[in-house]
């Protein structure tokens, strides 16, 4: 790591002679234009070699009709640019307005949420003041895929897809952003005690690629207790690396013990785009007043800075930023007894980073750049498998006969040996109620029901050994008509897959 000791004086001729980097810039709603306008005369300032383009986001969009909050012209700025610095929006209520982060992640790949979290104690009260971590959370699939469906009166279900090349790309993000950051360790959260499969891939994914980057240390944690451990001894992670659900509530935890959940910005990277934001919202209590903080909006426009190659401005910006905190020049949300010289505005605040530039701080730890290049990560072809259907669970609607299992059972395994299907197992929530269930076991109206096709007299005597593959679907499709024609409501059927001899589904809970 190198530190810069360019001047001012170097800084703006470097600024006049580099091309600047288009970049689009939105000013947001609430507090988002006077953040924003502190923002980029302090960018000015520090002799960023950046050209901003506004764009048209937030409320006002909404309210004019599109329903995604971003005006359609925005998105040609948005792809030609590929770097976007967004100030927070207004989200206005009402259930016909979609989230424009989760359409601008989606649209654009935005693999990865990449949020910073440093305690700045004692300026910025916080229990822990060795605190310093980094979380990389996954940002495209896990259940934030949207894909819910109502399946009976009682149950509603949201799919958790993952994928081995959305882990690996956030992995390999994580073990690069370590390598380039000078981090030390990566700690990956998963709960792959329970889901075996689905965060057993992303565990799986993660061991194989730390074996790459032997000079990094790797751990993992259940994510319950992970979570306990960060919100208690924090300054024991360096990067942490997890799915996108346990990611979103992690960095919040991790913002709130550093003490200053206005205080960080955030990144989404995609392949060939980037987002930089504060982590908090657009503030309409104290919008216009001239109170707001900007140092969110200044972190993420620091991070950007990073991304597009200009780490040395970025450097000169935090360390102003972190001279002004210990100078008591403070705004009102981190105004403090102990520390607190002149409480000031938003403009002012920025004027007084502006004329520290060039400072270090002397308390807190100086921040260390340096040169920076954009991080590349490359995913590996998924690489060919053989592919075997060996049974199919149904799914059914089913309330009659007072629920009975047993007696759903005796119907449903009747009508599958007709068509040359076994019966396995019916579950209710996952727990196993035919054959053999329990009492107790509470069961709702929603069953899934697991067949083999074999021949029924292989399987009465060899019942654990997995069926035979079908090598017709013409069979499932048999046993769907066969269910049906019984009287069943089949809300949903999952074929039961082996992939290269490994069984790709998870057993019912007592099977
Ligand atoms: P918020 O983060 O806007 O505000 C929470 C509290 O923190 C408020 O008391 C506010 O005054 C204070 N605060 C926030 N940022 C501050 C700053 N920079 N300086 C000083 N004080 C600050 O959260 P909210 O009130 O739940 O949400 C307000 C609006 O923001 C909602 O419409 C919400 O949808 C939107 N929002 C947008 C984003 C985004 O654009 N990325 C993120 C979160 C919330």
């Amino acid at each position: 790591m190198s530190t810069t000791t360019l001047t001012q004086e170097e800084l703006t001729m470097s600024k006049n002679t580099a091309t600047p980097v288009p970049i689009a810039v939105a000013h947001g709603d609430g507090i988002g234009p006077e953040i924003m306008d502190a923002v980029l005369r302090i960018l000015d300032a520090a002799g960023a070699a950046i050209q901003a383009e506004p764009v048209k986001i937030g409320k006002e969009v909404y309210l004019s009709g599109h329903t995604s909050g971003i005006a359609p012209e925005s998105w040609e700025t948005l792809r030609r640019t590929q770097v976007f610095l967004k100030a927070p929006i207004t989200t206005p209520q009402g259930s016909g307005y979609k989230s424009l982060n989760v359409t601008i992640r989606k649209s654009l790949g935005l693999y990865a949420n990449v949020r910073p979290c440093q305690a700045l104690v004692p300026y910025v009260p916080s229990h822990f003041p060795d605190m310093d971590l980094v979380i990389v959370r996954e940002n495209e699939e896990d259940l934030y895929a949207g894909i819910e469906h109502q399946q009976t009166p009682e149950v509603i279900q949201c799919l958790k897809l993952v994928s081995r090349p959305g882990c690996e790309r956030v992995i390999r993000y994580a073990f690069e952003y370590a390598r380039a950051n000078g981090r030390k360790k990566v700690t990956c959260m998963s709960k792959d005690n329970i889901m075996k499969l689905t965060d057993g891939l992303f565990h799986e994914v993660f061991r194989e690629v730390a074996t790459e980057y032997p000079e990094i240390e790797s751990e993992h944690y259940i994510v319950d207790i992970g979570a306990a451990m960060l919100a208690d001894r924090p300054e024991r992670f360096d990067v942490v690396v997890t799915l996108n659900l346990y990611g979103d509530i992690l960095s919040d935890i991790t913002a709130q013990v550093a003490g200053s959940v206005g205080m960080g910005g955030s990144s989404n990277i995609g392949e060939n785009f980037a987002m930089f934001e504060a982590i908090h919202g657009s503030a309409p209590d104290i919008a216009g007043k001239n109170m707001a903080n900007p140092s969110g909006l200044l972190q993420a426009a620091c991070l950007m800075l990073t991304h597009i190659g200009q780490g040395p401005v970025a450097e000169r910006i935090q360390n102003a930023l972190l001279k002004t905190l210990e100078d008591g020049l403070h705004t009102a949300d981190i105004a403090n007894e102990s520390f607190t010289l002149q409480k000031l505005g938003t403009q002012e605040f920025a004027d007084a980073i502006i004329a520290r530039l060039g400072q270090e701080p002397k308390v807190l730890k100086p921040v260390r750049l340096g040169e920076s290049k954009p991080i590349q990560v490359h995913v590996k072809p998924t690489a060919p498998v053989k592919k075997e259907l060996l049974g199919i669970d149904l799914f059914l609607d089913w309330a009659a006969d007072d629920r009975n299992p047993q007696v759903l059972g005796d119907q449903l395994a009747q009508a599958a040996k007709s068509v040359g299907w076994k019966l396995k197992m019916i579950t209710n929530r996952g727990v196993k109620v035919y054959p053999d269930g329990m009492p107790e076991t509470y069961c709702t109206d929603h069953w899934r029901c697991r067949f083999m096709h074999a021949p029924v007299e292989f399987l009465e005597n060899n019942r654990d050994v997995v069926a035979p593959q079908i090598t017709d679907y013409q069979a499932a499709i048999q046993l769907q008509q066969a269910v049906f024609t019984a009287g069943f409501d089949i809300i949903k059927t999952e074929n039961l897959y082996q992939f290269d001899g490994e069984r790709g589904y998870s057993l019912g809970q007592g099977e």
